[in-house]
This record gives structure tokens, sequence and C-alpha cells, in this order.
């Protein structure tokens, strides 16, 4: 599974449609300071499903929509499109029918995120679930946004922990782990429930 395209639309200082082609081996992207590679990084973060606003440097998530310059007028959407070159059919089970994969993120002001692989609607978590599997992801350690390795060093033994997990590919072990306990803890009050409605009877 490999990325080979990045199209942005609207998002943060990319206002036109912006395709970003990324050939076999190392890809660089140079330019000034300010014309926008951070915000290339971040594109894929967040189509990969980042959620964290701060992460994106963005008191909210509408921050990421084209704001408006002194010559255009603000968007009211932002979109990103990841492409995916799947023929080795490496990706995780699931999303692995077709030999290109593309991840759609969609965000319109007061109307929040939706996603879409391969043109379906899915879930925001379908998606971080699928580059979960794939070792890979908004969070993935291969990522380092600015200040990252000064917030590392700082960190809880446990949120270093996390990178570590990321990087072994097994976050979205974790993340299955969290969503059944929740389940567990939900069943049990439902049973404790249906046990005080068996007492009122008796
Ligand atoms: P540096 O080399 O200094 O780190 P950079 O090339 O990484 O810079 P970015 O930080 O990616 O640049 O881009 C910053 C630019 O993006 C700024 O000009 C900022 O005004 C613009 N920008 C960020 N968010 C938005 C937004 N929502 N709408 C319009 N422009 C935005």
């Amino acid at each position: 599974m490999r990325f080979t395209r990045l199209r942005l639309n609207g998002f943060k200082s990319f206002v036109d449609p912006t395709d970003l082609v990324i050939h076999d081996g190392l890809t660089g992207v140079v330019g000034p300071n300010g014309c926008g590679k951070s915000n290339l990084l971040e594109a894929l973060r967040w189509v990969m499903g980042e959620n964290r606003p701060t992460a994106m440097r963005g008191s909210g998530m509408e921050d990421v929509i084209f704001a408006g310059a002194a010559t255009r007028p603000a968007r009211n959407f932002a979109e990103v499109s990841l492409l995916l070159e799947n023929s080795d059919r490496r990706a995780p089970a699931g999303f692995n029918d077709q030999d290109q994969i593309e991840i759609v993120r969609r965000i319109t002001r007061d109307a929040g995120s939706a996603y879409k692989v391969n043109g379906k609607d899915v879930r925001a978590r379908d998606v971080q679930m699928l580059f979960a599997d794939a070792s890979t992801g908004a969070h993935s350690p291969a990522l380092v946004r600015q200040g990252q390795i000064s917030e590392l060093i700082n960190a809880k033994p446990k949120n270093r922990r996390r990178v570590l997990e990321e990087a072994a590919g097994i976050s979205g072990l974790y993340q299955r782990r969290h969503e059944a306990e929740l389940r567990l803890n939900a069943t049990e009050q439902n049973l404790a429930r249906v046990e005080d409605v068996v007492e009122q009877l008796a």
C-alpha cells in the first residue's frame, strides 16, 4: 500500500484544487517560509482521520477551511483526497478488494466532516482503523510535526508508550480493546438493570 496522490481543495492556504503526485522513492517539498509545506503534512494527517484541532494548529476543526485573503473570499468547505496504490493487495481486510483506494474527507462550515472510501460513505473510525491496521495514520511516528520532538521528550510514559504502539502497528487493537471495554461496561449496566427489574417482579 503506497500513497500516490494527495489532492487539496480549499484546505488552509490551498484554496484552488491542487494535486501533489507522490512518486516512488523520496519526495521532498521545498519552498520559502509560509508557502504551505506544513499545511501539506497536515492535509495528509487530516484525511487519515486526525480529529484534534490543535494538531492542525487551529482552535476548531473548521480552521482548516481557507479563511480568505485580501483578494479572495473565504471558502465554505475544504476537501482532501488521498489515493493509495493497492495492487499488492496489502490493505487491511475490508478495504482490500481494489487496486486503488481513494479516501476523501470533506468539511463544510456548520456541518462537520464526512468521509468516503472509493465513493462510499464511511465513518471517521473506519478510516482511522484502515491506517492504524496498516501501521500508519494521523498519529504515526513517521509524521513528525513542528514541536513534536520536544513534546515527546516531555511526555508522560503512558503517552510515550502510545508512540511505540503506533510504530508496532498495534494501535488498531488497542482501539478495538477500548471499544470492547465500553461495550462490556454498557452490557454490565444493562444486566444490573435487568436484575433490578426481575427483583421487582419477584
Ligand atoms: P515554514 O517554513 O515557516 O514552517 P511552511 O511552508 O510550512 O512555513 P505553512 O505553515 O504550511 O508554511 O503555511 C502557513 C501559511 O498558511 C500562512 O501563510 C497562513 O496564513 C496560511 N494558512 C493557514 N491556515 C489558513 C487558512 N485556514 N486559510 C488561509 N490561509 C491559511
